[in-house]
């Protein structure tokens, strides 16, 4: 098979093979990507066109050593300035570049890094996005946890010390509906300052109701902006609406979420105008909902069960690290999370020039926080993992990394009162 991203399970009925090889091959057999389906919210907002219509007309080869300096002089970057500081003319100036992050990092946000771990509750999911491990052709170990599972497990983080969650899920209603996530929000209050969620896009009331449980804010990855290339790498389920999906965020601020995350993953279709893309959907929401906290991410590609070929083909750390600064410099407010599909090496550096955010202690596979805190074998009841880590570092092992590289870690910044 000549894709990267396709892998065929000898696990799938005859019936199953037949269907996956028509949405991979006939274009026609798919649902209109840009349709709504009927259970979908649609909103009202100018949001969507502001970010198409820069991305779509962005030719950054045209952008010269000229127009960086001139960025880089700039006390306020300007839309045209991000441009130019991620097209490839700025590739020369990285070092400036990072400068000028790390001094607006510092304005911001001091010296500290925040912490925070995952907790994958359930891997079972209804969408084929075709690069992902938990996609519902792949044939892995499947698994939800139930209530006493997650207690468990959320006993376990807490007693290493860190306050944040992030919970996730595949996307999955039937499975894991919005009752089932918002009775894990219930129990994450219990034991972390802060709750967030990574899951399936909803409609404002399912929003309203998690923030109700406890949720604090609410991350979506819309993979990529290029909805061409979105229609080739989603070819089923609730997640191939790509509208949908983009306003996910404001849904979930109109629910009273206090904060959002926003995420390209890198390396799906052409990176610039993706971090491009990616930037100004946060610009553009910040404009809107002052009042909200936002942050972004930059995750590249990364290798999953069944498909080790998977790699994010043409950005390479210079190029994610120039993507970063960017963010930086265009938004100095903003946090921005380096997740532990990148090196050790790479967030230790990343962190004392852009980045304000780090995930520790991370499994993304189903309920096995036990064993990978303990260090003893895997167990056997648990869901297999979603792709492969990079950094495998623990919430302590992070958090003296953190203190040595002459950075203040800190578990959480907000109290309810
Ligand atoms: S990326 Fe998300 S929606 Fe797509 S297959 Fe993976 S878990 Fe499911």
């Amino acid at each position: 098979m000549e894709n990267q991203f396709l892998v065929d399970s000898e696990y799938l009925s005859k019936e199953a093979l037949e269907k996956k090889h028509r949405l991979e091959t006939d274009p026609s057999f798919r649902r209109n990507h840009m349709e709504y389906l009927p259970d979908m919210e649609i909103i009202e907002s100018d949001v969507m066109d502001q970010v198409m219509t820069e991305m779509q007309s962005y030719d950054y080869s045209k952008y010269t050593a000229v127009d960086v300096r001139r960025a880089l002089q700039h006390e306020r970057c300007t839309i045209e300035d991000l441009k130019a500081l991620l097209s490839p003319a700025a590739e020369p100036f990285l070092e400036m570049m990072a400068q000028k992050a790390r001094r607006e990092t510092s304005k911001h946000f001091g010296n500290t890094v925040y912490l925070f771990t995952p907790l994958y509750i359930a891997n079972y999911c209804e969408n084929y996005c075709v690069y992902c491990g938990f996609n519902c052709y792949n044939h892995i170990h499947r698994m939800k946890l139930n209530r006493e599972q997650i207690r468990h497990e959320m006993e376990v983080i807490a007693k290493s010390g860190m306050e944040e969650i992030l919970l996730l899920t595949g996307e999955s209603k039937s499975k894991s509906d919005v009752k089932y996530i918002g009775e894990a929000v219930k129990l994450a209050r219990k034991y972390f300052r802060m709750v967030g969620l990574e899951v399936y896009p909803m409609n404002t009331e399912d929003y309203a109701y998690l923030h109700k449980c406890g949720a604090d804010y609410v991350t979506v990855f819309q993979e990529t902006y290029d909805t061409e290339k979105y229609e080739t790498l989603h070819l089923m389920g609730h997640k191939r609406v790509w509208p949908y999906r983009f306003h996910a965020q404001e849904r979930a601020l109109r629910g009273g979420m206090r904060g959002v995350a926003f995420s390209a993953l890198l390396g799906l279709s052409d990176f610039r105008k993706d971090a491009l893309a990616t930037a100004l959907h946060v610009y553009y929401l910040q404009r809107k909902y002052p009042q909200a906290e936002m942050s972004l991410s930059c995750p590249r590609l990364r290798p999953i069960i069944n498909n080790d070929q998977i790699k994010p083909l043409d950005v390479g750390e210079r190029q994610l690290c120039q993507v970063l600064c960017a963010y930086r410099i265009f938004l100095p407010y903003a946090g921005i999370t380096v997740s532990s599909r990148e090196s050790a090496d790479f967030r230790n550096g990343i962190v004392k020039i852009a980045a304000t955010k780090v995930s520790a202690g991370v499994s993304t596979g189903i309920g096995d926080h036990e064993s990978k805190y303990s260090g003893e074998k895997k167990k056997k009841d648990t869901g297999d993992e979603q792709f492969e880590i990079e950094d495998a570092r623990s919430f302590d092992a992070m958090y003296k990394d953190m203190s040595q590289e002459g950075l203040q870690p800190v578990l959480n910044d907000y109290l309810y009162v």
